[in-house]
């Protein structure tokens, strides 16, 4: 069993990012149904957005780095970063001609980024987007790949591209099916709890990244909005804020939400957020420490080697089956 997963290097990596994502891939690779983890550095992905050429560069190899200072064991799953493997757009190209305008122009994430981009111009990768992430999985013959709500219908897509595909060429790909992780948690931005907590906000303190400075990060928590009541019970239509960081204390702690709003009974929000607040600096110390030591080593490079040169290996056999069944090129 096949498991894929990427993340682009687009800005700072949140706590959303590593609760919602990074964490339960750590999980996985002690699962023993999963023989294969890819996980992937999404570069070719954040370039449907205008970004500074070296903030990317940057990002990057913070993001390989991040990966493995968050648990990723380079023993159990492979690490690579999308644009080293040129497969990735051959592919895509491919299955664009294999896709309506229509499928893409309905996608409600490129409505919604495109009407933040009108400033910019929208960019036909934008557009094309959901193509390249089902390019990402169909190569790779993944059986599973995590979703949260905003992917769904992106894998829906893919796996509309995969059964058009199979049916007009013969059975070629694999249809993913979406994995949704139980222990997966959406964390919503601290100044606007009805949002989710992204990096691309530009209200920095709506967001922790995983490199904040230790004590500004503990501020955001304890400035986070939350509401008049006073306790400290999850109830995300009338109390959206306390919800968000029971949601994370949870997460982080491993204990039920019931377990901590018993705890806090009798506590006022300030002591809950002191609480939530070390959590929170507990992980970001253990994470730095050990993204500090990895950051500019040379076993990042050699990991990252590693995952290229794993990846490459599985997706140039995928696409010359795939060529041969198009009529691309001569016979391989
Ligand atoms: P991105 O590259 O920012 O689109 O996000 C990569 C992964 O992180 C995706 O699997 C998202 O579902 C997950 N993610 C991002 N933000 C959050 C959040 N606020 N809560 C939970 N998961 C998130």
């Amino acid at each position: 069993m096949r498991f894929l997963s990427g993340i682009q290097p687009s800005g700072n990596i949140t706590l959303g990012n590593y609760l919602g994502a990074i964490k339960n891939f750590v999980a996985l690779q002690n699962e023993e149904k999963f023989d294969d983890i890819l996980v992937f550095i999404a570069d070719l992905h954040a370039i449907t957005i205008p970004q500074d050429k070296q903030e990317l560069r940057k990002n990057i190899r913070s993001l390989a780095a991040i990966y493995l200072a968050s648990g990723l064991d380079p023993k159990k799953c492979h690490i690579f970063i999308q644009s080293e493997v040129p497969f990735h757009t051959e592919l895509s190209w491919i299955l664009e001609c294999n896709t309506y305008i229509g499928e893409v122009q309905r996608m409600t994430q490129f409505k919604d980024k495109s009407k933040k981009e009108e400033t910019h111009g929208v960019s036909t990768g934008l557009l094309t987007y959901p193509i390249l992430m089902a390019s990402d999985i169909l190569l790779y013959d993944t059986n599973l790949v995590p979703v949260g709500k905003d992917q769904k219908q992106h894998l829906e897509l893919a796996r509309d591209i995969a059964m058009r595909f199979n049916q007009k060429y013969g059975d070629t790909f694999v249809i993913p099916e979406p994995f949704i992780s139980p222990k997966s948690a959406k964390i919503m931005s601290l100044t606007d709890p009805e949002k989710k907590m992204s990096k691309s906000d530009e209200n920095p303190k709506s967001y922790i990244s995983l490199l904040d400075d230790i004590n500004i990060a503990k501020k955001k928590i304890k400035s986070a909005v939350t509401d008049s009541d006073t306790k400290v019970k999850y109830d995300i239509e009338n109390k959206a804020g306390i919800s968000n960081l029971l949601t994370i204390a949870s997460s982080l702690s491993g204990d039920t939400i019931e377990k901590i709003e018993k705890d806090f009974e009798n506590k006022n929000y300030q002591e809950f957020k002191e609480y939530v607040a070390n959590l929170v600096g507990d992980l970001l110390a253990d994470i730095q420490e050990k993204y500090n030591k990895i950051i500019n080593s040379k076993e990042l490079d050699e990991i990252l080697d590693e995952g290229r040169n794993y990846a490459t290996y599985l997706a140039s056999k995928k696409i010359n089956k795939i060529k041969n069944k198009v009529g691309l090129g001569r016979k391989l």
